[in-house]
Parts: structure tokens; C-alpha cells; sequence
């Protein structure tokens, strides 16, 4: 099962990933995570990304998509994925299907997690002062941003999917569990 998950930062994407994963015995990739992974190890690419990420802005889709295009092609993918903070630009989208055409597979659910856009900023400071570990990017100021370049550059990648019909909504307002069973309902029905 190949499933690209979007939602704005702080829509409960993370979460809701983690539970899909071990329902379907898939892997989650992550782009954030990678990315913060590289940062933490002070790799080549980690150096070139750490400042953007601090700003909230987005790394260069070139990065992205070589980390994806290797990532994609190692072994325990075989039974399936879940694409998570990944296609966030148009670019990125064109370059997934030409990954897809030429390893011959396909997408099977594209979910919108659908939250209110005004709840966010709270919900994410909540997640930053609760939690020690707080990541570099999780403060107001560079949420804004975050929350900016998602309707700005990931949002026209949404109607890119809608288009094709492929785009399935989930209301992210609901709680855990509840999002989830949404979730399983549209993955089971088709
Ligand atoms: P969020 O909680 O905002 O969804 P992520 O953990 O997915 O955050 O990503 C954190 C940061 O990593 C982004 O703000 C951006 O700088 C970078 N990043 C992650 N995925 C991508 C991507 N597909 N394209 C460009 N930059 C990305």
C-alpha cells in the first residue's frame, strides 16, 4: 500500500502515520525527519539545509526528490509506504510520478488531513512547550512561516491531485482515534 499523506504542520500528519504503518506493516518516510536526521549528523546535505529549516522555508526540491528517488528504492519499501511531508511543491509532485512511472507502481490514496487553519498556531505551542525536546522550528514566528509556504507552495499541489480525482479529505478536527477510523474508512472502501 502506497499512501502520500498531506496536512499542515501541526494537523496530527506525524501521528497519524505512525498508525497507518503499523496497521499495514509499511514505512513511514519521512522528509522532515530525514532532513532533521542529516542535521543532527552534520552530513553535507544537513550543513546546506539547516538554516532553511530554521526559517520554515523549503529545502531545494532537487535535495528532496534524490533523497526520495533513494529512499523509495531500498528494500523495506517492497510492501509499501506512507509519504509524509512529501510532495510539497508542484515540482516535487511531477518528479514523484516520473519516479512511479519508471519503477512501474502507483499511488494508492492521496488524504488531505483537514484542520482549521486559525487552531494550529495553539495546538503546535502547546507541542513546544510541553515537550523539552522542542524542535528548532516549532516557535510562533517561524510556524507562521511554516504555515504560509504550506498554503503558498503545497496547497496548488492539493488541487494537483483533486484534478486527477485522486484527492480524498479527512476532517483533522476530530480526535486521534477518530481521524484514524476516517482514515481506515476511506482506505478500506476502495
Ligand atoms: P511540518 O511539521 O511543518 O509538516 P516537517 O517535519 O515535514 O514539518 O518538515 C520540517 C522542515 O523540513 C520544513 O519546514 C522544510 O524546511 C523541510 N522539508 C521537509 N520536507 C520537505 C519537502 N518535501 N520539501 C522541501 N522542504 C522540506
Amino acid at each position: 500500500m502506497k499512501i502520500i499523506l498531506f496536512g499542515p504542520p501541526g494537523a496530527g500528519k506525524g501521528t497519524q502515520a505512525k498508525l497507518l504503518i503499523e496497521k499495514y506493516n509499511i514505512v513511514q518516510i519521512s522528509t522532515g525527519d530525514m532532513l532533521r536526521d542529516c542535521v543532527a549528523k552534520g552530513t553535507e546535505i544537513g550543513k546546506k539545509v539547516k538554516s532553511i529549516m530554521e526559517k520554515g522555508e523549503l529545502v531545494s526540491d532537487d535535495i528532496i526528490i534524490s533523497l526520495i528517488s533513494d529512499r523509495i528504492s531500498e528494500e523495506d519499501c517492497s510492501n509499501g509506504f506512507i509519504l509524509d511531508g512529501f510532495p510539497r511543491t508542484i515540482t516535487q509532485a511531477q518528479s514523484l510520478d516520473a519516479m512511479f512511472d519508471e519503477r512501474e507502481i502507483s499511488i494508492d490514496h492521496v488524504l488531505e488531513i483537514d484542520v482549521d487553519f486559525d487552531l494550529l498556531l495553539g495546538r503546535i505551542e502547546k507541542r513546544a512547550s510541553e515537550n523539552e525536546e522542542a524542535r528548532q522550528d516549532d516557535n510562533s514566528s517561524v510556524l507562521s512561516k511554516r504555515l504560509l509556504v504550506y498554503k503558498e507552495q503545497t496547497m496548488p499541489v492539493l488541487s494537483y491531485y483533486q484534478e486527477m480525482n485522486k484527492l480524498k479529505k479527512i476532517n483533522g478536527m476530530l480526535n486521534i482515534e477518530d481521524v484514524f477510523k476516517e482514515i481506515l474508512n476511506v482506505v478500506e472502501s476502495e
